[in-house]
């Protein structure tokens, strides 16, 4: 299965960032901001290779498979919550 293709750069969205608000980096004479917010309310995700804004994109609704796989996150209270709704 192929990742979704990116609005801005159409390449595959091969690796979506969580932050929006991007980074500080360091250029010598002080920190840079590399950001993907053109505005006060941000997208939620990024796409790594563009750091274009993603703003109808959710990784959880693309192919994810069963969240009990390994490699998912199981803490937490919605962990919890998914398992008593489970049973
Ligand atoms: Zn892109």
């Amino acid at each position: 299965m192929d990742a979704p293709v990116c609005p801005h750069c159409a390449k595959p969205i091969t690796r979506a960032l969580d932050l929006p608000y991007g980074w500080w980096e360091w250029t010598g004479d002080g920190y840079r901001l590399t950001t993907a917010s053109e505005r006060v309310d941000v997208a939620p995700w990024v796409h790594w290779d563009c750091m274009g804004e993603l703003r109808s994109f959710h990784p959880h609704d693309v192919g994810v498979p069963d969240v009990h796989s390994a490699g998912a996150v199981t803490a937490g209270p919605a962990a919890a919550a998914a398992a008593e709704v489970g049973g």
